[in-house]
Formats: C-alpha cells, structure tokens, sequence
C-alpha cells in the first residue's frame, strides 16, 4: 500500500526519530517527470515554438503594427515572443529545426515577393514542394501535441500518426499522400503591400465539406487539407510536385478564418 501523506501524519511517533520518513510539504507528492513528445524519453525539455521565431520576426521589428490571432480565443494577443512550450528534448528540437530551415530560407526572401500586390494571382517558382509541405505538416502536428488554449483547436485525429510517418520518413511524392496544400498571398487593404505582420495559429476550418487547417506568417496563408479526399479546390492553385504554386492575392481579412477573427477582434 502506498505511503500516503495522511496515513503518516496519524501514525504515532516514533522514539527512534531518525527512522521516521521526512516529508517535505513545498514538494508535490509525486513530481511529474517531463516527458519528450516525439522521442518519449524523460528528458530536460526546450523552448519549442509551434510556428518558429523567424516567423514572429517582422511583428518584432515594428510592434505598432503586429496583429498576432488566437485561434482559440478569437482575439488578438500581444506577445513579446513566439508562442512556445516545453515539448521536446534537444536533440528532438533539432528534429524539427531541420524542416524548419528550408522553409526560412526560401520564403523569408524579401526578393521572392512583389512590393505591391496589384494581381490576381502570384505564381512562385523553384520551391521545395516537400520541404513546404513537411515543414506545413510539422507545425500541424506540433501543435497537435502542445497543450495551451492557442492550439487546442487542432487534434489530427488518426492522421497524427501517418503525418509523423511522413516527417521521419520523408515521403517525395505530394500527390500520393493526402495532404494537398494551396497558398494565398496576404495584402494589406489599404497600402496592398504584403501583409507580412500577421501571424494566425493553425486554424481548423472546413471547405465544401473538407477538414482543412489554415495558418499565416510572412504574408502568406497556407491551407492544408487533412482528408483522403480530393481536395475541393482547383488543382491548377495546389502546391505540386514540380515546385510551383499559383498563390491567389487576397486582402488579409478576406480569408474566411483571419477574417473571422479580425472581425471578432474589431468588436
Ligand atoms: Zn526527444
């Protein structure tokens, strides 16, 4: 029978004191120990941020004008840093930072954008599409094992397992697997400069029936179809397996979940 703190305090003293157990009453009985949710070993866990820091860096540089969307609170937040949590060991972090890199290299390129968004369209050439669609699929399932209130919209459901799969394993081909992905380039309304200082959190949304997650930053909003189905959308705008993508040009509140939120924010 376990030695519970009660049955102690009612046990009579002992003359021989020393034998008597201490309990230090500042500690919790039982001490949970942190626990890496990729690799499961008890380790000493990171600052593991959901989406990466780079992504936060353009709210960093001119506050005045950072809008950061809680997904689940339907507001806007300040904050001074990336949303984090302690998740993942060091060498787990590392796990993730190599999915990471590709995608700051490539889309935090300020000569990869137009200055001023007067089309319809942008079409983006010379992507990694595996390395955009893995590092899309990374934060989905980071933020399917965090635990705070910003996240808890996601829960991937059986595909968590299949989607780690993908990310350990490494998969090459983006049309066997059913995660189709689309992209949206963000303007600002007014200016129709790019709306590079808007960060949204993994928002769980549904198109034509389809389960589909969207999350912002950079002045990009991607949109990635968790569903065995096809995806409802038109396949000439899906991030293929070539390296291109047709990225329709929307002002920042038009896409439905960010405009939901700006909208909730502004009342
Ligand atoms: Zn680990």
């Amino acid at each position: 029978m376990p030695t519970s703190r009660s049955s102690f305090e009612f046990r009579p003293r002992s003359h021989h004191t020393n034998s008597v157990p201490r309990i230090d009453t500042q500690r919790p009985i039982r001490e949970s120990v942190p626990t890496c949710r990729l690799c499961c070993e008890e380790k000493e866990l990171c600052r593991s941020h959901i989406i990466p820091e780079w992504a936060y860096r353009p709210i960093y540089d001119e506050r005045s004008r950072a809008i950061v969307l809680d997904s689940e609170k339907r507001r806007a937040r300040k904050i001074q840093q990336g949303a984090w949590e302690r998740l993942f060991c060091a060498s787990c972090e590392q796990f993730f930072n190599r999915l990471d890199q590709p995608m700051h290299r490539f889309w935090s390129d300020p000569s990869r954008r137009p200055d001023h968004l007067n089309k319809a369209c942008v079409e983006v050439q010379g992507i990694d599409p595996v390395a955009t669609r893995d590092f899309l699929l990374s934060v989905l399932w980071r933020a399917h094992v965090a635990r705070g209130h910003a996240f808890s919209a996601v829960d991937l459901g059986p595909h968590s397992d299949r989607i780690l799969a993908i990310l350990r394993n490494g998969s090459e081909n983006l049309t066997r697997d059913p995660y189709a992905v689309f992209g949206y380039v963000l303007r600002e309304p007014q200016t129709t400069d790019v709306a590079d200082r808007l960060v949204l959190t993994p928002v769980k949304t549904r198109t034509a029936g389809q389960w589909n997650y969207v999350m912002a930053f950079l002045g990009y909003a991607w949109q990635v179809f968790v569903s065995r189905e096809a995806p409802p959308l038109p396949d000439s705008c899906r991030l293929k397996q070539t390296g291109s993508i047709v990225m329709p040009v929307i002002d920042r509140d038009e896409l439905a979940p960010i405009g939901v939120l700006l909208k909730a924010r502004a009342e």
